[in-house]
């Protein structure tokens, strides 16, 4: 197997054009549990950690740009003021060792309906950086993941960053899991009020082939929200938020869940979370 490490990012572009099936390596807290795993056999490793330019984010206080190469940890640190509900859930990610590693990048790049990072960047808007030695694209996160552990990168391309909107109000994410830590999600939410748009934005994770946007939910709870006085939200319009947001679950029986089990969870996680982040904004 050849490894390349190369300094900059011109130069991995260069030689992700010379050697497209090259399989870059960011954390590698996906990609070498494959190779021990006999799941990945790649001829050629392209290590990207050296590269300053993937390590970088920047905002302008609007929107924040996160290179490919912030760790889960860094997030966490830097970023929790800006993009919480992202930070909410890098802290559910693995354990410290993993967080120390692994990046949004590499969730990007693996696209597992599982991917904790990806809920948060559908409820912020986020798009993701593309870069080739022939140009670069921003596609939005939704099309960007095609299907379970598939998305719409070229063979020649790397993902440079992501950006998404900093956050105007409170976010929320929450998971279950069949323990408290080191554990994929058996499913998950990621929620965001925009009290200046009234609007209320809703993801779901790790319940269909992607994560899932629950748009008649978002439609129903924009609404019903007394976005001027802050009143409490009443019992029965959570639980007809926490039905809509269930309701667009796609979710499949395996080891880890039922389908009908993950349905009622996401409910009442969705409750959970639009509580949360309600209470949090009066
Ligand atoms: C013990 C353990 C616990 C875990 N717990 C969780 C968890 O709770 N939640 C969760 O979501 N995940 C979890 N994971 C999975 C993993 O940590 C995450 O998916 C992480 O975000 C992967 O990031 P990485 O930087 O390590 O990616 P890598 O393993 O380096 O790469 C992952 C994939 O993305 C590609 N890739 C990486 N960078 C780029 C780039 N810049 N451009 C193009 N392609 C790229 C790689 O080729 C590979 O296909 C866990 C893994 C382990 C081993």
């Amino acid at each position: 197997m050849q490894i390349r490490r190369p300094d900059t990012l011109a130069q991995a572009l260069e030689a992700k054009a010379a050697d497209p099936g090259a399989m870059p390596l960011a954390g590698g807290t996906d990609l070498m549990v494959a190779i021990n795993f006999r799941r990945a056999r790649p001829d050629s490793v392209l290590d990207l950690m050296a590269i300053p330019e993937l390590r970088e984010w920047a905002s302008d206080g609007a929107r924040v740009r996160v290179g490919a190469g912030v760790t889960y940890t860094r997030l966490i640190r830097e970023l929790g003021d800006l993009l919480p509900g992202l930070a909410i859930a890098s802290r559910t990610v693995g354990s410290p060792q993993i967080r120390n590693r692994g990046t949004v990048g590499g969730n990007l790049g693996t696209a597992s309906p599982a991917g904790d990072g990806l809920p948060p960047l559908y409820t912020a808007g986020a798009h993701v950086e593309l870069a080739s030695v022939r140009g670069t694209r921003r596609v939005p996160v939704a099309r960007f993941v095609t299907g379970p552990k598939r998305t719409c990168m070229e063979p020649d391309e790397l993902i440079t960053a992501f950006d998404l909107a900093a956050a105007a109000g409170p976010q929320q994410f929450a998971k279950v899991g069949t323990r408290n830590a080191m554990v994929i999600a058996v499913c998950s939410v990621s929620l965001a009020l925009w009290p200046e748009q009234r609007r209320v934005a809703a993801c779901v994770g790790s319940a269909g082939p992607t994560p899932l946007v629950a748009t008649e939910a978002e439609e129903f709870i924009a609404g019903a929200l007394d976005w001027d006085g802050g009143r409490p939200v009443g019992e029965d319009v959570l639980a007809r938020f926490g039905e809509l947001v269930g309701a667009c679950a796609r979710p499949i029986d395996d080891v880890r869940g039922t389908a009908r089990y993950r349905t009622h969870a996401v409910g009442v996680l969705a409750r959970r979370t639009l509580r949360w982040a309600w209470e949090a904004r009066a």
